[in-house]
């Protein structure tokens, strides 16, 4: 267990290392930011940081050395950088968790392996395989590059008027999985924290909607049934625990209509905090950023309550200059996570907005 004052390293320095930092500062617990761009927003609300690349032994070699543990903020960590990290420091969730979630066949195979839905799939590494995976799961479907893809990059949608083999060669040809396409009712996912000691916390489950494959909202709680939403809390604490996972999982799932039942399957695990569950910092008496940091340090988790309907909008490219009048939305609260450029489809800041329940 880190004592008051403890230095958690970071590798990654964008939103979200930068809101764990925040929410560190706040335990007195320091951060050590470690990432390659010059221009992270998270080195600059940090006492230290490293800048430089996931290769550089040296500077691994002395971050590993400056800090107490070391967690991330983001999924792509070069396997080999956190086997280096791992040999000096403890490295929490740990980074064998990555060889699942950075790679979708790999994980479609894990989730399988549970029994949990997911949407049906197939692996595509040759043109061949894509004929038969269009055979075997039908049109529409969505080709997925297995690796590197986020918000809609790496991922062709299939129609049955279009061509499969101009489709992959967009992706240029990487190994891929074909998955059916899901005519889902909603999209909803679960920010599920679990301590050292196995205890698990989730937060309510969150109803995603995007834009261009980019959230664009979040609303709490989700339209789904009680009986739905203890479903995928379920699910989300199953995974977890099969990662034997210390610190905060994002699973996004569908939500699927069949006649008259409805059930989850499972998109996409997030090892780490997320943008669906930023509303825990305004709309929750302990927020995801907190409930990582806690479980990371060793500390119990918090029992987070809810603290009335929340809504979470990104703010995405220059629609970041919309936070001006945001600031005098009542009960608004608005976070710009200083990144300079408003290039389209960069997340910007947030606002959340809280409508307390009555009591
Ligand atoms: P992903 O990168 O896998 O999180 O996908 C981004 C978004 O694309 C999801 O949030 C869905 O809106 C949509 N999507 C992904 N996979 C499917 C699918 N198999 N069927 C329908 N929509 C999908």
């Amino acid at each position: 267990m880190l004592k008051p004052g403890a230095t958690i390293g970071i590798l990654g320095g964008g939103q979200l290392g930068r809101m764990l930092a925040l929410a560190a500062a706040r335990l007195d617990l320091n951060c050590h930011v470690y990432s390659p761009e010059k221009d992270s927003c998270a080195f600059a609300v940090v006492r230290q940081h490293t800048c430089a690349d996931y290769e550089d032994a040296s500077a691994l070699r002395r971050f590993a050395e400056a800090v107490d543990v070391v967690t991330y903020e983001f999924e792509n960590v070069p396997a080999k950088t956190a086997a280096f990290l791992q040999r000096r420091k403890q490295v929490v969730p740990d980074p064998k968790v990555l060889e699942t979630t950075q790679d979708r066949l790999v994980e479609k195979d894990f989730l399988r392996g549970l029994k949990i839905a997911t949407a049906p799939y197939a692996p595509v590494h040759s043109a061949t395989q894509l004929t038969d995976a269009i055979a075997a799961l039908g049109l529409p479907a969505v080709l997925k590059t297995r690796q590197l893809g986020y918000d809609g990059k790496g991922q062709a949608k299939i129609d049955r008027d279009s061509d499969p083999i101009a489709a992959w060669r967009g992706l240029q040809n990487a190994p891929s999985i074909l998955e059916g396409f899901i005519a889902f009712e909603r999209e909803v996912s679960v920010i599920v924290a679990r301590a050292r000691d196995g205890k698990v916390e989730c937060f309510d489950v969150t109803e995603n909607v995007h834009r261009d494959h980019i959230l664009k909202i979040s609303s709490v709680p989700a339209k789904v049934t009680p009986a739905l939403a203890a479903e995928a809390r379920r699910v989300a604490t199953r995974i977890a625990k099969a990662f034997d996972y210390v610190g905060v999982l994002a699973v996004e799932m569908f939500v699927v209509r069949s006649g008259a039942k409805r059930h989850v399957m499972v998109n996409e695990i997030a090892p780490r905090v997320h943008n669906s569950g930023h509303w825990t910092i305004d709309g929750a008496t302990v927020s995801q950023f907190e409930q990582h940091i806690r479980a990371v340090a060793g500390w119990p988790l918090a029992k987070p309550l809810r603290l009335g309907r929340v809504e979470m909008t990104n703010l995405i490219g220059d629609e970041i200059d919309e936070a001006a009048r945001w600031l005098s939305v009542p009960g608004a609260a608005v976070h710009l996570y200083g990144k300079g450029a408003a290039r389209p489809g960069r997340k910007m800041g947030h606002v959340t907005r809280v409508w307390p329940a009555r009591r």
